[in-house]
């Protein structure tokens, strides 16, 4: 079977990170059939439609090479791929239902609706929902004569087709993931398909496009689960049950603490991005981070997501794209949700970032050096990166790392201080001065031949040199060699830290 996979976003919003996962996960299987990936974009709901979401989630998702073959900026056999732009197409299909009697119109109001809501209700009905226990009693035509409702909409009155769903079957979803999954189709309400507007409903444009589109495995959100038996029911309707896509119903991302589906807010507890890159959301103004402007690589963010439901079945964390085409199976994504783990996720990104060269990691320091005013000749760099590269998870922490180098402290960490700066320190750094004077050239191996003749002079043990000759120099007990920081600095720069130390502490 030749495999044709979409991701349908609406553009209501950014794109959580559940759903970039989604996007990934068709990517990967489409890619390894040899088959296609289309993007189709669900813009029917005009209500809920957020301006730049669209541009928002097809950014993200070329940030994360996940590349589509057919899309809304892409030709393809089945353009447009845009949902309001083939609106037109949508009112056949629902009247061809109507025709076949496997759905039909409603004309009831919403206060109608609301007064059928509250009489179930008083009722205790367990399911109160227009369906097969409530159609009868409503505005629609099935309790209407033609007549009746050729008037209703001649004279252009309000309408919705509804799903016919029949009373009784027992409906069933296979999917991939869950097995088999039945439903009493009882259980179902008759789902709106079409509006008076002349816009279809998710469901209706959803099937028609999956089927129009030759879509064979449905692969998305969990939350959707419910929806299938419909879907199938349509796909019967249709007369399409033959060609119906698989289904494949991924498992939710969940908080990293206690229960429940990963959202924006736990983010914001907790101090990680649910988004891939940061958003403004238009209308508020209020902004959100991304993984990208956090600091993550690509590479890693799709790493993490990858086996955030899917397991490889082998000890291997580590995947490049490709590694990920070749091993991902439908098979071994799991039932359950998966917990995100925000502390797993800092670690993929220090591995990507200890697997680059120190050339790369320093052409990225330059950079961000340059957007502080700062700069620095390339030596220089790929030597401070080489010496801090592996006590980070982020690029930008090379800043906080070694900010030191370029401002001498203004303040010495003050619990280091009283338990490391004797009273003896500063006599003993100030006589340190003289053999780093001597020290020529300044390099790594002059400074450990200047220590090693003052403690031959004085009796004097590393220990007791160190921590006070660090916190002259960097302002806190912790950091990378302090030999190396000497050199790095410069002889000048290191007397005067010293002696603004001794004269300071
Ligand atoms: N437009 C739906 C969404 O926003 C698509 C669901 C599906 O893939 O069928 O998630």
């Amino acid at each position: 079977m030749s495999v044709t996979v979409r991701f349908a976003p609406s553009p209501t919003g950014p794109l959580h990170m559940g759903g970039v996962r989604t996007a990934l996960y068709n990517y990967l299987f489409a890619k390894k059939h040899n088959g296609r990936f289309i993007l189709r974009i669900e813009d029917t709901d005009q209500s809920r439609y957020v301006p730049g979401a669209e541009e928002y989630i097809m950014e993200s998702l070329a940030w994360c090479g996940i590349l589509w073959d057919e899309g809304p900026d892409k030709d393809g056999p089945h353009r447009p791929y845009r949902q309001s732009e083939r609106k037109e197409l949508y009112r056949k299909y629902a009247l061809q239902l109507i025709e076949s009697g496997h759905a039909y119109y409603a004309f009831d109001t919403p206060a109608e609706l609301e007064a059928m809501r509250k009489r179930l209700e008083s009722e205790k009905l367990s399911n109160p929902q227009y369906d097969c226990h409530t159609r009868m009693e409503m505005k629609n035509s099935l309790t209407m004569s033609k007549d009746q409702v050729n008037d209703h909409i001649a004279s252009g009155n309000h309408y919705v087709i509804r799903a016919h769903i029949p009373e009784g079957r027992e409906i069933v979803v296979n999917d991939l993931i869950r097995g088999q999954v039945r439903v009493n189709s009882s259980l179902l309400d008759d789902k709106v398909l079409f509006k008076s507007d002349g816009m279809p409903t998710y469901h209706l444009a959803n099937v028609v496009d999956d089927h129009l589109m030759q879509v064979s495995h449905v692969i998305r959100g969990e939350e959707w689960l419910p929806s299938a038996p419909l879907h199938v029911l349509l796909y019967e309707f249709f007369g399409w049950h033959q060609s119906m896509p698989l289904f494949a119903h991924l498992p939710l991302l969940l908080k990293p603490d206690g229960n429940g589906k990963l959202s924006k807010r736990d983010g914001d507890r907790l101090g990680f991005p649910v988004f891939p890159l940061a958003w403004k959301d238009p209308k508020s103004g209020e902004l959100s981070s991304g993984y990208k402007e956090s600091g993550y690589f690509s590479e890693a963010f799709v790493n993490i997501l990858a086996l955030l439901g899917w397991n490889p079945g082998t000890d291997q964390e580590m995947f490049t794209m490709d590694e990920l085409i070749e091993s991902f199976t439908l098979d071994r994504v799991g039932k359950s949700g998966s917990k995100f783990d925000p502390e797993k996720a800092k670690w993929f990104n220090h591995q990507y970032l200890q697997s680059k060269s120190t050339e790369e990691l320093a052409a990225s320091y330059i950079r961000l050096l340059e957007e502080k005013d700062m700069q620095i000749d390339t030596q220089k760099a790929i030597r401070i990166t080489a010496m801090v590269r592996e006590r980070i998870n982020f690029i930008h922490e090379m800043w906080e790392q070694t900010a030191f180098l370029f401002i001498a402290p203004s303040s010495y960490d003050e619990a280091f201080a009283r338990k490391k700066w004797k009273p003896e320190t500063p006599g003993i750094l100030n006589a340190l001065e003289k053999h780093l004077k001597e020290a020529i050239p300044f390099d790594v191996e002059n400074i450990s031949k200047a220590f090693q003749s003052y403690m031959d002079e004085t009796g004097t043990g590393m220990g007791q040199i160190m921590p006070g000759l660090r916190l002259a120099l960097v302002g806190e007990g912790k950091g990378p060699d302090l030999k190396e920081i000497m050199e790095i600095l410069g002889k000048e720069e290191v007397l005067t830290r010293i002696a603004r130390a001794t004269e300071n502490l």
